[in-house]
């Protein structure tokens, strides 16, 4: 997708502030955070516009995404604990079509969220 905003961050396109990556994964700050530590995780492929579209032909990804949140999360020093969350679809709040995780830490968290 080459006008897709996470590809163009993928393909170095766009600057961000990466905090790591692997083959198929990237973790960057959100450019407007909503807590302490706000990283989007994001597979370098536009596999899928939004978590809808995985299935278990993704699941080895989905593991890969997961060790690699806990990794940035305990690089980010979030001992008291972090949130990942991925939305989907309007009324989610989804503005990037291109599947990322938002992962969230550094001050608590309401639940259920608002
Ligand atoms: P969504 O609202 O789709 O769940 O999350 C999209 C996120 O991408 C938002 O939190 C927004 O701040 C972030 N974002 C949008 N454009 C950019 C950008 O160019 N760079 C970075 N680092 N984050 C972005
Ligand atoms: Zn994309």
């Amino acid at each position: 997708m080459t006008d897709c905003i996470f590809c163009r961050i993928a393909r170095g396109e766009i600057p961000s502030y990466r905090l790591d990556e692997t083959p198929r994964l990237l973790a960057f700050r959100d450019v407007q955070p909503q807590a302490p530590t706000h990283v989007l995780i994001i597979p370098r492929e536009h596999v899928a516009s939004s978590a809808a579209e995985i299935g278990a032909a993704q699941g080895e990804l989905m593991g890969e995404l997961f060790e690699l949140a806990a990794r940035v999360a305990q690089r980010e020093g979030l001992t008291g604990g972090w949130r990942l969350v991925t939305n989907v679809g309007p009324d989610a709040g989804q503005s990037v079509a291109h599947l990322h995780f938002h992962l969230l830490g550094g001050r608590a968290f309401a639940w259920p969220p608002g």
